[in-house]
């Protein structure tokens, strides 16, 4: 099953009706496969030759993100969206104080770090976040 055909299964799951604009804002940011605000949204949404305006995105955004399809991510200026964890592997993210940018991280240094507190307990997950200014923006 195709990412986007798991997304879909998992929406019927939960008894949302699928309408063409959750269908356009999903496709984008399935395509777009790293975090992404509703503003990037917005424009991608333009220039497909659509229209949804700003506070539909905002209300599609938040609904998905109640149903736990959708990860939010506190950027620095606004809120990001990805797929939830269910549905990406794992990674971390790289936060830009200059353009706000997050970028996914696939690489993770937990493991080693993980083993030596096996002492302590057994980890079930964890968090950390990268700040600092993207190539972009250097
Ligand atoms: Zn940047
Ligand atoms: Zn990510
Ligand atoms: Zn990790």
């Amino acid at each position: 099953m195709t990412l986007e055909a798991r997304v879909f299964a998992y929406l019927r799951t939960k008894n949302i009706r699928i309408t063409r604009h959750i269908q356009t804002v999903l496709s984008i940011i399935v395509a777009k496969n790293t975090p992404i605000d509703a503003k990037t949204i917005h424009k991608r949404v333009i220039s497909q030759d659509q229209f949804i305006d700003l506070s539909t995105i905002h209300r599609i955004l938040d609904r998905l993100h109640r149903i736990e399809l959708l990860e939010a991510l506190y950027g620095e200026r606004s809120k990001f969206y990805e797929l939830s964890s269910q549905f990406l592997p794992h990674h971390h993210h790289f936060t830009c104080i200059e353009c706000g940018e997050i970028i996914d991280i696939d690489i993770c240094m937990i493991n080693p770090i993980i083993e030596s507190i096996s002492n302590v307990g057994t980890p079930l997950s964890h968090s950390f976040e990268i700040k600092g200014i993207c190539n972009n923006c250097k």
